[in-house]
């Protein structure tokens, strides 16, 4: 099945082939033409499903011949938990509302940042991708109106509300008009999200799509035995003996990863680290460069690094492991694809012997290890 199907005009479809958007995933299926016909949404799917452009593409089109935005009024309003996720989708409506006839203006606005630049920026703004609090201050700054919205979407809604959320995203609510289009996703479908649901949703399709299943067998694994104070400088043996060109590097802490990130730079391999008490600016910096291949390591704590959309990547190094299997399955499902082959490292102290055990046996794949003792590096 081709996108051609779905009700989707020429310049997205064009402009999806240059994507290399071949064919639709299973959740753009069958939610792009229920949004077309302006039903509510219940979408049960994880990061990775394609639920981004599921809802992008049918918004942008149901914009067709929408007026200009008058006097701070957006059309359209996502909300979602992180300033990462708000700068990925808005990222998605700009590259595809540039191909329109339409002028159609979208924006990210999130916390953390000065808010001033973003009051000027919001001035005929049509599509806004939002975190709740800062939504909530620009509002109260009149800097933005929610009466005319017509089409909410809450995405990742179970994080916004683990994330506490909740009383903020109320908030909002009662600024919207009765009369809208929902569109809720969210992985998993825990009471919070049932009962949001209830409030926000009326007759609305239910679409469960199961996560991309990650194919283990895909991924090189192995493990370096390796004390504690050894691991940096097997870290940057191994970065330079194998050549790795672009390698995300999983720490426990905060403190943990800036200091892995600060050692590698010392020895002259460009590195960052990302995690939640970096700024933003520094975050999305570090990120790009990462993306564009313009930073050989990322250095990322567990929390940040969920939810961030990193197509594939060729090497993932667990400096140290996760605490549950299925975070360590989640972190080298990362690398490895149909087409190529990635590669997953851990390192691997006595003390966490058994615990890679426990791993491998969840895993049902046993894991080749390697004693660094007998590396010369
Ligand atoms: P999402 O779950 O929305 O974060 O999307 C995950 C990734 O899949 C993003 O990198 C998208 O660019 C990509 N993607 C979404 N839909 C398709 C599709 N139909 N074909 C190929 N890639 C896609």
């Amino acid at each position: 099945m081709s996108f051609t199907s779905l009700g989707l005009p020429q310049v997205l479809l064009d402009e999806l082939a240059n994507q290399n958007y071949n064919q639709p995933y299973p959740i753009q299926k069958q939610a792009i033409p229920a949004i077309l016909n302006r039903k509510d949404i219940l979408g049960i799917a994880p990061t990775g499903s394609g639920k981004t452009a599921s809802y992008v593409l049918p918004i942008l089109t149901n914009m067709n011949g929408i007026s200009a935005s008058e006097n701070r009024h957006v059309n359209v309003l996502v909300l979602l938990p992180t300033r990462e996720l708000a700068l990925q989708v808005r990222e998605v409506f700009r590259v595809f509302a540039s191909v329109l006839p339409e002028r159609i203006k979208s924006l990210a606005v999130y916390g953390g940042v000065s808010i001033n630049p973003q009051m000027k920026a919001l001035n005929g703004v049509n599509i806004l991708v939002a975190t709740p609090g800062r939504l909530l201050e620009l509002v109260e700054s009149n800097a933005v109106h929610l009466s005319k919205i017509s089409t909410l979407v809450l995405d990742e809604a179970d994080k916004m509300l683990n994330l506490g959320f909740k009383e903020e995203m109320t908030r909002i609510f009662a600024l919207l008009p009765q009369k809208r289009q929902n569109l809720l996703f969210s992985a998993t479908l825990s009471e919070d999200v049932k009962n949001i649901n209830q409030i926000l949703l009326h007759n609305p399709l239910v679409i469960k799509v199961e996560a991309k299943t990650i194919d283990i067998d895909l991924i090189n694994q192995v493990a370096y035995l390796v004390p504690e104070e050894k691991k940096g400088p097997l870290l940057r043996y191994l970065i330079k003996s194998k050549e790795l060109k672009q390698v995300l590097v999983f720490a426990s802490s905060v403190y943990k990863a800036d200091n892995i990130a600060d050692k590698l730079r010392k020895n002259e391999i460009d590195a960052a680290a990302i995690h939640s008490k970096k700024s933003q600016g520094a975050r999305t910096d570090a990120l790009s460069k990462f993306k564009l291949g313009k930073l050989r390591v990322l250095v990322a704590t567990d929390l940040l690094s969920r939810g961030i959309d990193i197509e594939f990547l060729p090497c993932v190094i667990n400096y140290e492991l996760p605490r549950s299997p299925k975070d360590y399955v989640h972190r080298i499902g990362r690398t490895g694809r149909a087409e190529s082959s990635g590669e997953a490292i851990s390192f691997i102290t006595d003390e966490d012997e058994h615990h890679f055990k426990i791993i491998q046996k969840k895993m049902g794949k046993r894991v080749d290890k390697i004693d660094s003792a007998e590396i010369d590096f």
